[in-house]
């Protein structure tokens, strides 16, 4: 039995979730002498391989404090460069990582998550798959988390990481925010295959498209690709009724006038390597992080839309915040600590990536302005130095944590 009081320091965690959050939340937690136990709702195996997912250098460096960083390198495409486009074919601009920090690794969103499972396995995590957590008790003393299956796991504190639909977030504030349509549908795939393109030579091409946006990266072996498409509202219903050949034609047509790789893709897209449509959403502002003994990180306290290209990276840096917090301070000055760290860094990127996608989403004569404009943005504003509050930001593990309570 737990017995922890209000200035001890936490010796035991559940981790509700294994995506990003959870797994480098375990690993960092042990290296801060904290046992965790990881409860994922999934068996291995059988969730979605995912379209492409870029891990930037933030994330690479926090990856790093938990010895992660090499993690993604045998499954990705080092991606150093970013290029912008317009529909005409015109470059808008590029975004070049600083060649000091880790380069940017795109890999499948979902073999990112089954890495770092793999790697907190290896290093003694216990993950327990096919768990969906459901409720949990705060006692004062511990948390005792409930499961699906009617068992149920105690520890000195647990931490939901169980993304933007989280159940952990609606346990501790019932008037926690939804996640929010940003008015874009994402879909796309990551092969084993060129998709008749060639080696992009480390840039990921990014074209505003007159009507919609594309995305695409290759190594001459494995291309990741991806469409965000303008729909003012999108129910689930629509998706279901949807074929996959319906998918691909829409996108056929909205692509047909722009300078892209996007047809050539299209050909050669299988409905096996296809990542069904999503609503692309964001959390803009999670009022409450913690409460108790019981806090949130990664998507389910900060959610960007895929727009940064920020999202994983973010989970990683929050793990390491919130487990180096609570390696030197008690529970609720942790808590606190780690929400003052973190707050504003998140909620600014979700921000940014907001404006993105109303870039993305913009009619013709919006767009007009866009690409006119975003050449003078781009050279003064997307510069490695200006961009470096972005990535290279690194959490120095080493330095105690001070309790600002
Ligand atoms: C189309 C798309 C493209 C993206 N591209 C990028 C990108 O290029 N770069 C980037 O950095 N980010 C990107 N992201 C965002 C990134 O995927 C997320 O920010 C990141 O996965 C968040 O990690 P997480 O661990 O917080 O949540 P998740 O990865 O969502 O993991 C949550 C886990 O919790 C589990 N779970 C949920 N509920 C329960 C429960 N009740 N009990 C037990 N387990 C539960 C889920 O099964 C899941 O495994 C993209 C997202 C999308 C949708």
């Amino acid at each position: 039995m737990n017995d922890l009081r209000s200035n001890e320091r936490a010796r035991t965690a559940i981790v509700i979730g294994g995506g990003v959050a959870g797994p480098v939340a375990a690993l960092a937690l042990q290296k801060a002498g904290i046992q965790a136990h990881v409860f994922e709702a999934y068996r291995p195996g059988t969730g979605s391989r995912g379209g492409p997912l870029t891990l930037a250098s933030n994330g690479l460096n926090a990856l790093r404090v938990v010895g992660a960083d090499q993690v993604p390198a045998g499954a990705g495409i080092a991606t150093p460069r970013m290029m912008i486009h317009s529909g005409s074919g015109k470059v808008l601009g590029t975004v070049e990582s600083a060649t000091e920090l880790p380069v940017n690794m795109t890999l499948p969103r979902g073999r990112l998550a089954e890495l770092l499972q793999e790697h907190a396995a290896a290093a003694g995590i216990p993950i327990v798959y096919g768990k969906r957590f459901v409720d949990a008790v705060d006692t004062g003393h511990s948390v005792i988390a409930q499961f699906d299956d009617h068992t149920t796991h105690e520890a000195d504190l647990l931490i939901g990481c169980d993304g933007i639909r989280s159940t952990v977030r609606g346990l501790i504030d019932p008037a926690a925010p939804n996640p929010r349509y940003t008015g874009l549908v994402g879909l796309g795939g990551f092969s084993d295959d060129a998709l008749g393109v060639g080696d992009t030579g480390g840039v990921f091409h990014m074209v505003f498209g007159r009507e919609a946006f594309f995305g695409h990266v290759s190594d001459g072996r494995r291309t990741g690709w991806f469409a965000n498409l303008p729909f003012k509202r999108f129910t689930r219903e629509q998706m279901r009724a949807t074929t996959y050949e319906q998918w691909i034609a829409l996108m056929r047509k909205l692509f047909a006038n722009d300078e892209s790789a996007a047809l050539r893709i299209l050909d050669h897209v299988t409905p096996e390597s296809f990542i069904p449509p999503s609503p692309l959403e964001d959390l803009p502002h999670v009022p409450v992080w913690s409460k108790g003994r019981i806090a949130l990180i990664g998507d389910a306290a900060h959610a960007t839309s895929p727009s940064s290209g920020q999202g994983a990276s973010l989970a990683a840096e929050s793990a390491v915040e919130l487990a180096r917090c609570l390696r030197d301070l008690p529970v609720p000055q942790a808590f606190k600590a780690y929400e003052q760290a973190r707050r504003d860094r998140v909620e600014r990127i979700i921000a940014v990536a907001a404006r993105t996608n109303q870039s993305k989403a913009a009619g013709p004569i919006a767009a007009r302005f866009r690409d006119a404009l975003m050449p003078f943005f781009m050279e003064r504003f997307t510069t490695p130095e200006k961009m470096s509050w972005q990535y290279a930001h690194t959490i120095d593990w080493d330095e105690p944590a001070a309790s600002r309570v």
